[in-house]
């Protein structure tokens, strides 16, 4: 049986580095599982210009592996293997990789959400240069061009709003002839002299020039009628899945599968179970706000242990 720790943390993106820091710093010793991609939603991108302290951006990857490099630093266990099962509830966690358990006190999930993807030629080679998920982060790349945004429920109306701000125009690709977002949030779209709407229409292909978006093959889901635009940008906003698969039945989920917490703390319905970042966040899903509840579930796990005596 291996030794019981002070604390677990599954998941490696600003949330899971951020409380492993903390709880190293806490002298928790913290075993952290990276899964098999350290790094996280970062590690896909290219520059970042919005997270704090940084006034002349930095790259995602590198940005990643400094958090990771500072981690280790004050002594967190790092292992680059995903989680496979746990049983969080009972007083000693257990966490497995395959056959190998581990146990702790206390465990912080950081599994963090993914967006979801168009599965089209040029959407994953192109991320992070042209292809986007997230308007707050991207947007100011994109000064008086030509942008697509697919998708037609509420975040598609709130990104291309929000894309105004920057592009010439924005085109909405929405498959069907009518819009699932909310009537306000479609209306606001609508009159945005800005935005045009290109109804029943899916994106085939997204061409690259020099590794960049210089287009998109597009098709008429009714004439089957195939077109190019000639955007240089493409927003993909069609949804994020939070990670929580491995915790249904024992961790309390809202309806969309996000880890439900009692706010401002991050304790789940679980003695001992925190959570942190995009897997409890549905609505700022940024690098420093998922680094901040990292740090807030730190500060939580290592209260909690204290209080074990
Ligand atoms: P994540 O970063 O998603 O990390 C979760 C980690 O958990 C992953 O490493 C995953 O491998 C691991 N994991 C999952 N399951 C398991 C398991 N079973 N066992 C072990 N590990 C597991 N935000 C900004 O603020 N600025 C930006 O410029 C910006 N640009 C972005 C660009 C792109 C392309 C994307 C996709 C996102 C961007 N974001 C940006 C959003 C930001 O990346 C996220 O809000 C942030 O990474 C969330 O952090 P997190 O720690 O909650 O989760």
């Amino acid at each position: 049986m291996s030794e019981i720790r002070d604390v677990i943390i599954i998941g490696s993106g600003p949330a899971g580095y951020t409380a492993a820091l903390y709880t190293a710093r806490a002298n928790m010793r913290p075993l952290v599982f990276e899964g098999s991609q350290f790094g996280g939603a970062l590690m896909q991108t290219t520059e970042v210009e919005n997270y704090p302290g940084f006034p002349d951006g930095i790259m995602g990857p590198d940005l990643m592996d400094s958090w990771r490099k500072q981690a280790e630093r004050f002594g967190a266990e790092l292992v680059p293997e995903d989680a496979t099962k746990v049983d969080l509830t009972g007083e000693i966690k257990k966490v497995w990789v395959e056959e190998t358990e581990y146990q702790a006190k206390s465990v912080i999930l950081a599994t963090g959400s993914a967006y979801r993807h168009l599965h089209v030629p040029g959407e994953d080679e192109l991320m992070g240069r042209g292809v986007s998920a997230c308007a707050t982060c991207d947007g100011f790349f994109f000064r008086e061009q030509h942008i697509a945004v697919v998708g037609g429920g509420d975040s598609a109306m709130e990104e291309a709003t929000f894309l105004t701000k920057f592009a010439s125009k924005v085109s909405i690709l929405h498959r069907r002839d009518a819009f699932r977002a909310s009537p306000i949030m479609a209306e606001r779209a609508l009159a945005n002299p800005k935005i045009e709407v290109e109804w029943n229409t899916t994106v085939e292909q997204i061409n690259g020039e020099n590794g960049k978006v210089a287009g998109i093959d597009v098709v008429d889901t009714v004439t089957g009628e195939k077109r190019s635009l000639p955007v240089t940008g493409v927003f993909i906003a069609i949804g994020h899945d939070p990670r929580s698969e491995l915790f249904k039945g024992q961790v309390e989920l809202d309806d969309a599968g996000y880890v439900k917490v009692a706010a401002p703390t991050t304790r789940t319905n679980l003695e001992g179970v925190f959570a942190a970042g995009d897997l409890v966040d549905h609505t700022y899903q940024q690098a420093v706000t998922a680094a901040g509840t990292g740090c807030a579930a730190a500060l939580d796990a290592e209260r909690f242990v204290s209080s074990l005596g």
